[in-house]
């Protein structure tokens, strides 16, 4: 089935075997000896500790190329999971702590990124995301830095820890994107309660929710997303490697579509979370029993819910109005 990813963040499809190429490349020594050694190490038992993994294997992200290689490795595998369209997340932040120019990470990724409609039958949009535990200020001076670069990016988005870090402290840099022209998402109702979600949508004015799932606790939030058509970008293996559901039969999901949400299926960081798009597809299909026509659905909803111009998405949805399994 055709389909656009748009909560994808492009750290997050790190596998344990390019992490191991590019510590090589790179002379960086990873605190595992072997892959099977990391590959044991991905058992998180929440948010935090998934997160600390995360941030220790970025060491090996350092030239222009290894963020080249690392675009290149995702879309060439997100082309055999039906991925036509994908809006991708990166963390500046992440990098330029480690001593990295925003620069080298922006120039990498849109090499690949560019080359992506030729080599992998993929159109892209890239989105900067702002680390929410280093706080506001940071999020400032690193919009700020990217300034030469927003040309090239679509969208802001607010990732990383997400309990104890509302939206609202991040007002101020929402402000100058949208000024900027840009398009503005965030993560917000992951672990995060419904508020930062209202947050999310009155403070920040962001045109797409990330996660959202916990939206669904709040009948009034449920109806001002389903009147609006907020889209919200869902993970499902996502939510249960981090325990956001106990079982994937549990997941929202159905009770987000039968409200009337905009709802899209994604893969968050798949190379930690078991799987990639059609993975999730898979997965929610089979846990939750969604038929044919809910799994178009779906696919239909990533597209309408993407930064694509008019005609590119009306092309796209006639291919998954066409698409015969
Ligand atoms: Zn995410």
């Amino acid at each position: 089935m055709p389909k656009a990813e748009l909560h994808l963040h492009i750290e997050g499809t790190l596998e344990p075997s390019l992490a191991f190429a590019l510590a090589e490349r790179n002379g960086v020594v990873l605190p595992f000896a072997t892959e099977e050694e990391l590959r044991a190490a991905y058992s998180f038992t929440d948010l935090q500790s998934f997160l600390d993994l995360y941030y220790a294997l970025m060491a090996v992200l350092r030239t222009e190329d290894d963020f080249a290689d690392l675009a290149d490795a995702y879309l060439a595998r997100a082309r055999r999971q039906g991925v036509r369209h994908a809006e991708i997340f990166f963390d500046p932040q992440a990098h330029t702590a480690r001593g990295v120019p925003v620069g080298t990470v922006v120039d990498g990724l849109t090499r690949a990124l560019d080359a992506a409609p030729r080599r992998h039958g993929i159109t892209t949009r890239l989105i900067m995301c702002f680390l929410r535990d280093e706080g506001p200020e940071a999020a400032l001076a690193t919009f700020e830095s990217a300034r030469p670069y927003l040309d090239r990016i679509a969208a802001v988005g607010l990732d990383s820890a997400e309990v104890g870090h509302p939206p609202a402290a991040f007002r101020e840099v929402y402000r100058r994107a949208r000024e900027a022209g840009l398009k503005c998402v965030a993560h917000a109702g992951e672990e995060g309660p419904p508020a930062y979600v209202w947050e999310a949508l009155d403070v920040l004015g962001v045109d797409r929710v990330d996660h959202g799932v916990r939206s669904m606790e709040d009948p009034e939030l449920v109806a001002r997303l389903a009147a609006d058509q907020v889209p919200l970008t869902v993970c499902p293996l996502s939510n249960l490697r981090l325990r956001v559901v106990d079982r994937l039969a549990d997941h929202p999901l159905p009770a987000m579509l039968e409200a009337g949400l905009l709802v899209t299926v994604n893969s968050d960081d798949p190379a930690y979370f078991g799987g990639y798009v059609d993975d999730n597809f898979t997965a929610v299909r089979d846990a939750l029993g969604l038929d044919a026509e809910t799994l178009r659905t779906l696919a239909r909803n990533s597209f309408r819910a993407s930064f694509l111009d008019e005609e590119t998405r009306a092309r796209y949805l006639a291919e998954v109005d066409a698409h015969r399994d």
